[in-house]
């Protein structure tokens, strides 16, 4: 038996990213089309400043998928487009059982989930808070801070992701807006409930 070494990996906070990490990728500004209800704002911010790195993924990934774990640090600059925050694009897990854990290390976030259903929950993240993403659930991490938002974040190897869920219903339904030094939840207009057919395929991922 060819047995995997054990590995150890430090959190730089300053940099956001997992150290002795196998592999990263990251996200401009310009590559975030879509996600923000004032486009006009997102055209002038992508004119202005499109190839800013709103977020950075650090992980550490193996060679096999079956029964290990991916585990990494994502770093995300905060920043508005209109009154919404920056965001991650947001994702489920292709096999949809797959769940997620994220860490607070820095700044403040929040967590947004929903199910195939439509219901939503929103979590608070900051320094020292675990958020348990359970199976099925989307999610999408929000900068609510003025400071980058750093989490460290762990998921079974095999789960994938389906970035595509969010865009086919027109978004998520709620949207996160600025409001003073905060943020208050609204309804997105855009968004198309998922019909049974939808909501099946998404459970029919489970566990292949
Ligand atoms: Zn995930």
């Amino acid at each position: 038996m060819q047995y995997v070494e054990p590995s150890r990996h430090r959190v730089d906070l300053r940099g956001g990213q997992l150290l002795a990490a196998s592999g990263s990728y990251e996200k401009k500004l310009k590559d975030l089309d879509g996600l923000y209800a004032d486009t006009a704002a997102f055209a002038a911010a992508v004119e202005s400043h499109g190839e800013e790195i709103v977020y950075r993924v650090t992980d550490r990934k193996p060679e096999s998928a079956h029964g290990d774990l991916i585990f990494g640090v994502t770093r995300m600059e905060p920043g508005r487009i209109g009154d919404e925050f920056y965001m991650t694009r947001g994702h489920i897990h292709a096999r949809a059982n797959r769940p997620e854990t994220y860490y607070g290390e820095a700044g403040e976030g929040l967590m947004l989930l929903e199910s195939p259903e439509g219901e939503t929950r929103i979590v608070e993240i900051g320094e020292r808070i675990v958020c348990y993403v359970p199976p099925f659930w989307i999610h999408r991490s929000i900068n609510i801070g003025d400071n980058p938002l750093v989490m460290s974040f762990c998921y079974p190897a095999d789960a994938g992701q389906d970035y595509d869920v969010i865009h086919r219903s027109g978004g998520m339904r709620s949207r996160i807006l600025a409001e003073g030094s905060g943020w208050r939840e609204v309804p997105n207009a855009d968004y198309r409930p998922r019909g049974p057919g939808d909501i099946a395929a998404i459970l029919a991922t489970a566990d292949q």
